[in-house]
């Protein structure tokens, strides 16, 4: 299909990439992502997809806006507050970009539940959902966007492993709940931190959907926000990983 004149006109400098184009543009409409976390990364991250022309998004989120979120949830304002997050951060993706259709589910995603992206995007603070996600997003063969703050450091990375046998899956990485694990709530993070990785984790998803440069896929990205430096690894496939190992 065409472009539409205020389409031309919205998507005006990405066409003029030549990485991404007026076909770009095309499969950037036609793509459908589903994120799982509306707060400080699934927020810019969708923000940026959906101007960007990302034509369906889903939500998950169970919360509500509180106040602390503000720090750095930018798509929230202090009128949101207790305010379930996957509905008001849907209000202000449709406000932004009209065309896109965002689907809000106001539960916490469970692992039963089907979600239609062909790009899951886990934007999650908790190893549980992660596990859950890594693993549908492994039999199910798609691929998944991920990303981690907390305090001055972030993380981002892709994963494949359902689609190349030769690429590791989150798990590979992160093989059980570290004992330390923490939630954000309990340690703090400094809000441009979580900025960076949900921009990059839009960058990247944007690459994947148009096909433009070279995907992160098997790597991570670790950014160290009190020096400024952002550090790429090549991740290794771990064998005996209980989801992409010869046992998975
Ligand atoms: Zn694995």
């Amino acid at each position: 299909m065409a472009l539409s004149g205020t389409q031309l006109e919205r998507h005006k400098r990405h066409i003029l990439l030549k990485e991404i184009g007026g076909p770009g543009v095309q499969k950037l409409l036609a793509a459908h992502v589903s994120i799982v976390g509306a707060g400080a990364l699934g927020g810019p991250c969708a923000m940026y997809l959906a101007a960007g022309g990302v034509g369906h998004i889903d939500l998950w989120d169970d919360d509500l806006v509180e106040r602390s979120n503000l720090q750095r949830q930018i798509q929230f304002t202090e009128d949101d507050i207790g305010q379930s997050k996957a509905t008001q951060l849907a209000a202000r993706l449709k406000a932004s970009a009209p065309d896109c259709e965002v689907t809000i589910n106001k539960a916490r995603w469970k692992k039963a539940d089907a979600l239609g992206g062909t790009i899951l995007i886990d934007a999650t603070d908790n190893f549980e959902t992660r596990f859950a996600l890594n693993r549908v997003a492994h039999e199910s063969q798609r691929v998944l966007v991920s990303g981690a703050a907390t305090r001055w450091a972030g993380q981002v990375s892709i994963f494949a492993s359902g689609l190349d046998a030769e690429l590791p899956c989150y798990q590979c990485l992160v093989p059980q709940m570290p004992p330390d694990a923490e939630a954000c709530d309990d340690v703090g993070v400094v809000g441009p931190v979580t900025g960076m990785v949900a921009t990059q984790m839009a960058l990247e998803t944007i690459k994947l959907i148009t096909g433009a440069g070279k995907s992160l896929t098997g790597q991570i990205n670790v950014i160290d926000g009190l020096s400024g430096a952002i550090r790429n690894v090549r991740l290794r496939k771990d064998p005996a990983c209980p989801v992409c190992g010869q046992a998975g």
